[in-house]
Formats: C-alpha cells, sequence, structure tokens
C-alpha cells in the first residue's frame, strides 16, 4: 500500500519559499572600443584629417565668444556669424549688453531662435561679468558656471578656445553622436559622455580632440548617410550606421 506523504508543517514550507534575488547593480556600461591602442589609434586619425580644427564662431575676445555660444544653442554657426557680425558693432563689452534694452536685443539675435531665453541668458552672464568679475569672463570652470545660462558645453568652449584651458570635453550633438559611433561611450547623457571621454583622451588633446570630432561630424559622419567611403577612421569604425 503506498505510504502517504506527511503533509509539510508551515514552517518547513516558508523556509522552501523562493528568496527574492538580490537587486543588481547596474553596471556602467563601458564602450569595448576605448582600447588604449584603438583610441590613439583614433587620436591619429583625427590629427591626420583636421590638423588645423577649431572653433567656427567668428569672435575677437572670450566674452564674444561667450556671447556667440550661447547664441548657437539650436542654430548654426554660419547664422550665428550672421547675426554677430552686426550684433558686435553695436554692443563692444559686456556692459553693453548688461544694460541692454532687452526688447531691442531680442529683435536682433531674433534669427538665432529661442531669442526670449538667449536674450536672458546673456544680459544675466553679462551682468554678472561686470558686477561680480571685474568685467572679464572668469577662467576657471566652477567660476564660469555660476553665469545664467552658461552650462558645461558653453564653459568648456571659452575656456579652451578663448583661454586655451582643458578643464572638459566640449559634448555638443556632433559629440555625442560620433562617440557613441566610435564606440567611445555607450551614454546618451552628455555628462556621462564627458566624464567617459575625459577618462580615455589625454588631457592635452581635450581641446583639440573636441574640434575634431564636431569638424568630422559636419563634415564627413552626418546624422544621416555618413560619407564612410571618404572616412579615414573607416577601418576602425563598426558602427551600425556605417554605409558601404
Ligand atoms: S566610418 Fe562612417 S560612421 Fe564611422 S566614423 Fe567614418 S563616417 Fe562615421
Amino acid at each position: 500500500m503506498p505510504v502517504k506523504k506527511k503533509a509539510k508543517s508551515a514552517k518547513q514550507r516558508a523556509s522552501k519559499k523562493p528568496k527574492f534575488a538580490k537587486p543588481v547593480k547596474k553596471k556602467r556600461a563601458v564602450a569595448a572600443g576605448t582600447d588604449p591602442k584603438r583610441v590613439a589609434a583614433i587620436l591619429a586619425k583625427l590629427d591626420e584629417a583636421y590638423p588645423d580644427a577649431g572653433c567656427e564662431l567668428k569672435h575677437e575676445s572670450a566674452f564674444e565668444l561667450l556671447i556667440s555660444t550661447i547664441l548657437s544653442a539650436q542654430c548654426t554657426d554660419v547664422r550665428v556669424n550672421q547675426v554677430t557680425q552686426e550684433l558686435y558693432k553695436k554692443y563692444k563689452k559686456p556692459e553693453d549688453f548688461a544694460y541692454a534694452s532687452s526688447a531691442e536685443l531680442e529683435k536682433e539675435i531674433r534669427p538665432t531662435g529661442f531669442f526670449r531665453n538667449k536674450t536672458k541668458s546673456i544680459m544675466g552672464a553679462s551682468k554678472a561679468i561686470v558686477e561680480k568679475f571685474g568685467g572679464q569672463v572668469p577662467r576657471t570652470m566652477e567660476e564660469i558656471l555660476t553665469l545664467p545660462g552658461v552650462a558645461r558645453k558653453t564653459a568648456n568652449v571659452v575656456l579652451g578656445t578663448a583661454y586655451g584651458i582643458a578643464s572638459g570635453v566640449v559634448v555638443d550633438t556632433h559629440v555625442i553622436r560620433l562617440s557613441n559611433r566610435l564606440d567611445l561611450t555607450r551614454n546618451e547623457d552628455p555628462k556621462k559622455i564627458e566624464q567617459d571621454l575625459m577618462a580615455i583622451i589625454p588631457q592635452d588633446k581635450w581641446i583639440i580632440f573636441s574640434h575634431q570630432l564636431i569638424w568630422h561630424g559636419r563634415r564627413a559622419c552626418a546624422a544621416r548617410k555618413p560619407k564612410c567611403a571618404e572616412c579615414n577612421l573607416e577601418h576602425l569604425c563598426y558602427s551600425k550606421d556605417k554605409t558601404h
């Protein structure tokens, strides 16, 4: 006669309950393409293609570059240069922008888009430069970030291009796209991308590297239909966006 199995006690049943799995800590994605030899090869190819890469915003001072960079948000450098050609004839120093008529300034910078916010940023930053920094654009990341409308991208452009101070890497739309295509990062957030790039690019290359990636994005590695056949990084690139 088959022996009936003894019913398990509540205690036994409880001990058999599946334990919840420990939450897995999300590891920060490390791009496979960050091998130092590969990074060095990419830098060498960028140097070869764009030895004279630089900022395409026309300016004659750190202050003008700051204003042009604020204007360049969501706007082409060509359009910004057209607008500033006249603008800088009228507004020559920070005081001129700081105490300008906002209605007039809005009208003058309107072609660059987002003109109300940009007017607030330009006037606010100019006022802070006059009132807190003795009329000079500050030279440290910490101080420049206190200016209204200035975030890391603008700060890096001004510190790097106007002062030659390598405080970080400029991460704009081209740098976001290209650093992902070249597998130098697996992040989409500009702050994280900058951290990733700063970790793998030697500091003395931060300034030129930003310009070179931006130039490459404009001239070859466009968002749509990158010109891969003409790209000198083609043998190093395994992006799924590559065209054949
Ligand atoms: S091979 Fe194509 S996708 Fe890769 S970097 Fe060059 S242009 Fe961009």
